[in-house]
């Protein structure tokens, strides 16, 4: 089968143009990289479950009227997607410390901030992904002040949404990372701001409630092993383990 024209590969998806205008296909990769690309490695079966999972908490996000960029799942591998306009800011919130937030400032992983916290960075992979303020966004022109209060307003629901939904299959989330992107409105004439990219245990720190056991990347950055498990188990505490497991089926690549 002919491929779709691809536009882009990044660490861990390829996105190709879409069957319509304004959309993308947006393929996951088992590729995984850790520490700005100095690390690299293949987790087989992590796009299958990354494709169903953030499937899965787009859907949910999207229900309690949080507007994102996911239309449908296409494969077992492949996600049909609005084409927005990629804001070039990656949004960090953190609910307990861990990774460079304990680095940072030294405190201790796992202790319970007081209160969620909120913290931006400048997509770059030359530069590292250099934290950065609301001032370095509006200045430089990389996001209006009332972007930002949607940006910041959009993240704070997703956090308090997604972690009862995680509580409530016995997962703390410590932290995750999400991206946002703006999407013309035909109808309104306006842009409005979407959540983008994905929600998977590549980009969320997910401990287990009972025994603080990490199921999400960190096991990949720490080589803790069982790196593959623990997105499984992430996924059938969901409900939605691929039947069959996370091995690609072969078939058609597209399925519209
Ligand atoms: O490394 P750090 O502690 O700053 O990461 C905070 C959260 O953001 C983690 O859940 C991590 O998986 C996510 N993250 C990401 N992509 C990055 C940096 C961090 O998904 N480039």
């Amino acid at each position: 089968m002919a491929r779709r024209r691809q536009l882009y590969e990044g660490k861990a998806k390829i996105l190709f143009e879409g069957p319509e205008p304004g959309t993308l296909v947006q393929y996951f990769k088992d590729d995984a990289t850790a520490f700005n690309n100095q690390k690299k490695g293949t987790i087989t079966g992590k796009g299958v479950l990354n494709n169903r999972i953030s499937e899965y908490l787009m859907q949910r996000l999207q229900e309690i009227g949080i507007p994102t960029h996911f239309v449908r799942r296409l494969n077992m591998r492949e996600q049909l997607v609005r084409e927005v306009e990629i804001i070039p800011i990656e949004v960090v919130v953190r609910n307990v410390a861990a990774g460079s937030l304990s680095k940072r400032f030294g405190i201790q992983d796992g202790t319970v901030l007081p209160r969620s916290i909120v913290e931006y960075y400048y997509k770059s992979d030359d530069l590292g992904d250099p934290m950065i303020t609301e001032e370095h966004i509006t200045a430089f022109g990389w996001a209006a002040i009332q972007d930002l209060d949607e940006i910041m307003s959009l993240s704070l629901r997703v956090n308090d949404y997604l972690s009862g939904l995680f509580l409530g299959i016995g997962l703390k989330l410590v932290d995750f990372k999400l991206e946002f992107g703006r999407l013309y409105d035909d109808q309104t004439d306006e842009m409005h701001i979407v959540l983008a990219d994905e929600i998977s245990p590549d980009n969320c720190r997910l401990w287990d409630v009972r025994t603080n056991e990490r199921l999400d990347k960190d096991r990949f950055r720490r080589d803790m092993g069982g790196v593959e498990e623990a997105y499984q188990e992430v996924a059938r505490r969901l409900g939605i383990l691929p039947e069959g497991g996370p091995r690609d089926m072969p078939g058609p690549a597209t399925m519209q």
